[in-house]
């Protein structure tokens, strides 16, 4: 049944996407304005929890009726925008498809408890931490700023049954050891240091189950999961020891999808299901095995990989025979004010345990010149790319 459901809302997503967002760099003055469309529609109920530390508004919508409460947060880390749009095809989806099975199921059985971008000033420069530079995954304690004390007074008014704790993870992780990168990896956070399994954890796992069996439909091997080793300060560690089965959702990279729109869609069809899935009472028969088998995610990823180049690095030295790890960076040019794209050579050596998100060209044996480059120094991409693309 869920997998039948699964494939229906994949192969539907273009007729119910939030086709208005265009771009994965918005700020909340943009998302309030794809809020709007909604709230003319009382498809939710809106309750402001706080303020950030620049004073913007943090709210919560609520959705559906239901005894479960199921609370969704995002971008807790501004600079991680997938699930916030995924959050948005998701409301469409409620209030294009009224009579669908998935919404009626989903609104009656659960109240859905969406906090959208949880770090608005990070998000206003997307970058990961909030305007008092603080990470808010590592303010589950000391609760010094704002928006963690908005997220942890939410936990304790509400007392979620389910939360998803929804972010996006550095595009280069591999699963395990397969030279797949990572689409999306998932984690049940431990609640203690010997990661023991308590009713609370153990449901989470069971959602992660389901959710790893969807998106196996859809992406075969490209699911990883985090170590699961405690973290005594984060949020996810700790909303699941206060009693919320909690899932961590991280949406990783994919070729040729900058903006990462696949993975938003794999994100709204992955989180859709599991919601039904809660509903329904589906996933309380779902085999943790299926988790615990998930391979964990390994930083064994470039963005280009160039391998068996011949490489004379100087006069000195003999050459050598190499493969080359290449990723792109972008920085605002402070004199112009543009956003540009550098190469960073990464690494230079045996990759072969490695795998390449863009692009993995074999240079079978070329002499490259790359001039008297030197590990991690930024090349404007133009330099390297076209060599790349040229191979
Ligand atoms: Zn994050």
């Amino acid at each position: 049944m869920l997998s039948s459901l699964s494939r229906e809302i994949f192969d539907l997503y273009d007729s119910y996407k939030a086709e208005y967002i265009t771009t994965c760099r918005f700020t909340q003055s943009e998302m309030l304005v794809w809020l709007d469309r909604f709230e003319e529609r009382h498809i939710f109920e809106k309750s402001i929890l706080g303020l950030s530390a620049e004073g913007r508004e943090i709210a919560l919508y609520k959705l559906g009726s239901g005894p479960v409460k199921v609370m969704l947060w995002t971008q807790m880390h501004g600079d991680e925008p997938t699930a916030t749009m995924s959050l948005f095809d998701i409301f469409n989806f409620f209030s294009k498809k009224t009579e669908h099975i998935i919404t009626t199921t989903i609104l009656e059985k659960l109240t859905l408890l969406a906090i959208p971008m949880l770090n608005p000033d990070g998000a206003e420069c997307f970058i990961r931490r909030n305007a008092q530079m603080i990470d808010l995954n590592r303010d589950a304690l000391a609760l010094v700023t704002p928006e963690a004390r908005i997220l942890k007074s939410a936990c304790e008014k509400y007392r979620p049954d389910f939360g998803f704790n929804l972010h996006d993870q550095e595009p280069h992780y591999t699963v395990g050891t397969t030279r797949n990168i990572t689409a999306v990896a998932l984690l049940a956070p431990a609640i203690d240091e010997s990661r023991s399994d308590n009713h609370v954890r153990l449901r989470a796992k069971k959602v992660a189950s389901v959710l790893a069996q969807v998106l196996e439909l859809f992406i075969p091997g490209k699911t990883a999961k985090w170590d699961d080793t405690f973290c005594p300060n984060a949020f996810g560690d700790n909303i699941q020891k206060w009693g919320t089965s909690t899932v961590l959702v991280e949406s990783g990279g994919w070729r040729g999808d900058p903006e990462k729109f696949f993975i938003r869609k794999l994100n709204c069809v992955g989180l859709l299901a599991a919601l039904y899935a809660i509903a329904a009472d589906e996933y309380s028969n779902a085999d943790t095995a299926i988790y615990d088998r998930i391979p964990v995610n390994m930083e064994l990823g470039f963005d280009y990989i160039i391998r068996n180049a011949v490489l004379g690095t100087n006069a000195a030295a003999d050459p050598v025979r190499v493969d080359i790890g290449v990723n792109t960076e972008k920085h605002i040019n402070t004199s112009t004010g543009r956003l540009e794209e550098y190469a960073v050579i990464a690494d230079v050596g045996d990759l072969s345990r490695f795998a390449a998100l863009e692009k993995d060209v074999d240079a079978a044996g070329t002499e490259l010149n790359l001039g008297s480059f030197e590990l991690e120094r930024s090349f404007a991409a133009e330099k390297i790319l076209p060599l790349i693309n040229r191979m």
